[in-house]
């Protein structure tokens, strides 16, 4: 058996609009196939923003 959390990836989500990465989170990529793509609050844009999930960090 995998050990628990093995699958837990950490992705950067950047803002669609300015390309600005904002927010690092986790992904289970068992539970979640598909990228990441969430409405949230952009600190250059300085207001809430389509965020997509860009890339995968260590
Ligand atoms: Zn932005």
């Amino acid at each position: 058996m995998p050990k628990k959390g093995e699958h837990r990836i950490m992705v950067g989500l950047t803002c669609k609009v300015c390309g600005h990465r904002n927010y690092v989170t986790t992904r289970n990529k068992l539970n979640t196939a598909e990228k990441l793509a969430l409405k949230k609050f952009c600190n250059k844009c300085k207001k809430v923003t389509d965020h997509k999930e860009t890339e995968k960090l260590k």
